[in-house]
């Protein structure tokens, strides 16, 4: 007969287990095989057994939980770097200390610079260190703390040597925050940032090439097989390209490039046009996204239609920050359509999000953009008449779990209604807006596991349950965590799910996923990690059953 070839035995099989698929039924399997780098079959544990061959090796899952391999929509880093680090302060002493030890050990003009990943929300007093804080611990060497993506807290000696004085007007889209007295009180928001030139830290090819090795193998024993970042330089991506070809990726990258500074739509074309990038470009390992834009600030500074909640408020006047104009960026949206380019823009509050409404619409009109799976980056207070003019345009919105890390910090910025409503997951699926879900890591802590745990529940680190009406199910946590990533970087065909012809990239986990209480999900271990049948993080028994 013809077409009776006999297939080729799989590699290895994985038996015994509870293989939650997240395919379009959200089946559940027992077993599976894989051969290269793909899933064969998927089935019950006597049809893939009866596919072994005699080189096939045999994994028995001993009943543990298989899912796809994490993905995040929305990861700059694994945090860490040369810094000051700050993510283990629980308190501002704790912070004191750390930067106390290193003004110790550094001549006196030495600029002293702390990691990003830190957050006051972990901290007791609930507040960030001012500029008189650090004078204390750092009266001579100038100190820059850099927080997440979008503040500097600077002490005196880092003010006067940027010549940030009470009369220093802030850049537009920036903000130099002061005391009562008028005096810079050291936090620098956005585009104040630009005033400030921080050290580059030299490092080699090789050394970068390292550091990123580590960073992901760090996200590796999360889960995490595959991420999205936002914001790469054209440098970076270079080295993302290295690293393939040298096969040391242990992670699949989906990067957006950096618009340059300050864009206009002339200086994108030319910088499109000089970079020799094409949209789309690369393979299942590395892959273009689009490019990323940003409308408005963080916490601190996301653009609202009403005002922050007082004293933020500065009496009903401060709605946060636009970092762009409407015009300027409906300029560059539609130039980068006109490019084929697709586009992924920060987008926090409700008024951020009516300018990239604004801006994906007039660039629809010109050329559809509906099926190109533009993003809206965060989209932390969408309103209501909102859900259906994305859901028109075919975007895709990137959620992540801020709230988890920063929620007591947010009810005292925008009171309890609007930070009770970020990111409100539930209301963009029932709305039908398709969504992917992420961290924003260094910014929220990485593991896909805390993620899904705060949506699941609502639950936050240091502020109880917000949003309860937000919550969603573990099924749909799992699947905007997996398949859903896949969704927003056009391979929904090629992985995201546990079928045959699929990448081979899965996660078995210590506890069922489905079945355990909810706290269990936060605290969950990882046993093992496998990207394209090979794992790249694996805890006994499989660090001896995998070799
Ligand atoms: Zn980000």
């Amino acid at each position: 007969m013809a077409g009776l070839a006999l297939a080729a035995a799989p590699d290895a099989i994985y038996v015994n287990g509870k293989i939650v698929t997240v395919d379009a039924r959200f089946s559940i399997a027992s077993a599976f095989a894989v051969a290269g780098d793909k899933f064969t079959a998927v089935g019950s544990n006597d049809e893939i057994r009866k596919l072994v061959g005699p080189a096939t090796r045999v994994i028995d899952l001993g009943g543990r939980t298989v899912t796809p391999g994490f993905a995040d929509s929305h990861l700059h880093g694994a945090g860490g770097g040369p810094g000051v680090d700050l993510s283990a302060a629980r308190s501002l002493g704790d912070v004191y200390a750390a930067i106390a030890q290193r003004v110790k050990a550094a001549p006196p003009d030495e600029v002293i610079v702390s990691n990003s990943d830190w957050h006051e929300a972990q901290l007791k007093e609930q507040r960030l260190p001012l500029r008189k804080d650090l004078d204390a611990v750092a009266p001579k060497n100038p100190v820059v703390l850099v927080r997440g993506g979008h503040e500097y807290i600077l002490n005196s000696a880092a003010l006067t040597k940027w010549h940030i004085e009470k009369t220093t007007q802030a850049p537009e889209g920036g903000q130099i925050s002061r005391y009562s007295d008028g005096e810079p009180n050291g936090e620098l928001m956005d585009r104040a940032r630009t005033l400030v030139t921080l050290p580059a830290p030299a490092m080699t090819t090789e050394e970068q090439i390292e550091s990123w090795s580590t960073q992901f193998r760090k996200l590796n024993a999360a889960g995490l097989t595959s991420v999205r970042q936002p914001g790469i330089s054209l440098d970076q991506y270079r080295l993302f390209q290295e690293m393939k070809r040298r096969g040391l990726l242990t992670m699949r990258l989906n990067i957006l490039l950096s618009a340059p500074a300050n864009p206009d739509a002339a200086k994108v074309r030319a910088f499109i046009e000089g970079a020799g990038v094409k949209a789309d470009e690369g393979d299942e390992w590395l892959r273009v996204g689009g490019m990323k834009l940003l409308i408005d600030g963080g916490f601190e500074g996301g653009l609202m239609r009403e005002p922050y909640r007082e004293p933020y408020g500065k009496d009903g006047t401060y709605r946060g920050l636009r970092l762009i104009t409407a015009d300027r960026y409906t300029e560059i949206v539609k130039e980068l359509n006109r490019l084929g380019w697709r586009v992924g823009t920060h987008a926090v509050g409700d008024a951020a999000i009516d300018q990239v409404l604004a801006g994906y619409e007039a660039a629809n009109a010109e050329r559809p953009i509906a099926g190109r799976r533009w993003a809206i980056e965060h989209g932390f207070i969408p309103r209501e008449e909102q859900f259906a003019k994305m859901k028109a345009l075919g975007l895709v919105v990137t959620v992540q779990d801020h709230l988890y890390l920063a929620g007591p910090v947010l009810v005292r910025y925008w009171g309890p209604d609007r930070a009770g409503w970020v990111t409100p997951v539930r209301a963009y699926l029932d709305h039908g807006v398709r969504a992917a879900a992420g961290t924003d890591s260094p910014v929220v802590p990485f593991p896909p596991l805390w993620t899904m745990y705060h949506f699941i529940s609502r639950d936050t680190i240091s502020g109880g349950v917000l949003g309860a009406d937000q919550k969603i199910t573990r099924a749909e946590a799992l699947r905007l965590s997996t398949a859903d990533n896949s969704y927003l970087t056009f391979e929904e065909k090629t992985k995201g799910s546990i079928e045959a012809r699929k990448l081979a990239d899965f996660v078995v986990l210590a506890e069922d996923f489905l079945t355990v209480p909810d706290r269990r999900i936060e605290q969950m271990k990882v046993s093992m990690t496998v990207v394209g049948g090979k794992a790249v993080f694996a805890t006994s028994p499989f660090d001896r059953a995998t070799k």
